[in-house]
């Protein structure tokens, strides 16, 4: 139960990330599983995961290339039929406008929902890559995974390798670029607001630490505190995403000329 002494701490604490953000010159952001689970996707480990009904297994490289049909059953079933249905909320939406507005620079997710895509975000760092692209192992080829050719199990490239999503699996690295980029941004950013992220999943859980030590202002949105919180956040909104999107949202944006 929220009474009012958390809504009035949560109330001047995005007021602090509002000046914060204003005042940065090089905003970043930094999302995880949190910002989407208001979006309906739930997150792959703990109670209601996505874990519980599927084998990790399906997404490990090796058991891909032996078991094409086993594993696109349930990545299709997983990433294309379930996440398809999922929607951008408040908070990606909020990501969205700051980059419009010039507000943000780089917005840097280890999520591969594509919400931040779908909200309108473009300046994206897919740290895990993605599930929109598809791209054959054998040849190199890159297409969209669009319905029609995720029609067949397993859906193969004309070249007959197996299509495989443009995410990372396990057993396989970060991609080069993501890596350079996020490293880039953690260096040169002053002020990182994580969204739904717990700082548990390596080596992702290093950029915000990597920007704290360089001095950059850390704003946390977290329901619960998380392994950041005590030790490199500056600000910490505790409530969920799509909430604090809102609030950030009208804290940033509101034409209220009374504000
Ligand atoms: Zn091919």
């Amino acid at each position: 139960m929220r009474n009012d002494e958390t809504i009035l701490r949560t109330a001047e604490q995005t007021e602090k990330a509002a000046a914060a953000i204003r005042n940065a010159k090089y905003c970043t952001a930094f999302t995880g599983a949190g910002i989407s689970v208001e979006s309906g996707i739930p997150p792959f480990r703990g109670e209601n995961g996505i874990w519980n009904n599927y084998n990790p297994v399906v997404l490990d490289l090796g058991f891909f290339y032996q078991n094409p049909v086993e594993s696109w059953t349930a990545i299709k079933e997983i990433f294309y039929d379930f996440f398809g249905t999922a929607r951008p909320n408040a908070a990606h939406i909020l990501l969205a406008e700051m980059e419009r507005e010039g507000l943000l620079k780089v917005l840097i997710t280890q999520n591969i929902d594509n919400l931040h895509y779908e909200a309108g975000s473009r300046e994206i760092v897919e740290y895990h890559g993605n599930s929109r692209n598809l791209v054959c192992p054998r040849c190199g080829a890159r297409r969209q995974a669009e319905p029609e050719i995720l029609s067949s199990i397993p859906p193969k490239c004309s070249c007959g390798g197996v299509w495989k999503p443009d995410f990372v699996f396990f057993g396989e690295s970060i991609p080069y670029d993501a890596m350079q980029i996020s490293e880039k941004a953690a260096g040169k950013t002053d002020c990182m607001i994580l969204i739904g992220t717990t700082g548990e999943v390596y080596p992702a859980a290093m950029i915000p630490r990597e920007a704290a030590e360089r001095g950059a202002t850390i704003i946390e949105i977290n329901p619960v505190p998380s392994l950041y919180t005590n030790e490199i956040t500056d600000i910490f909104i505790q409530t969920g995403a799509a909430q604090a999107g809102m609030a950030l949202q009208r804290a940033l944006f509101s034409l209220d000329p009374g504000k």
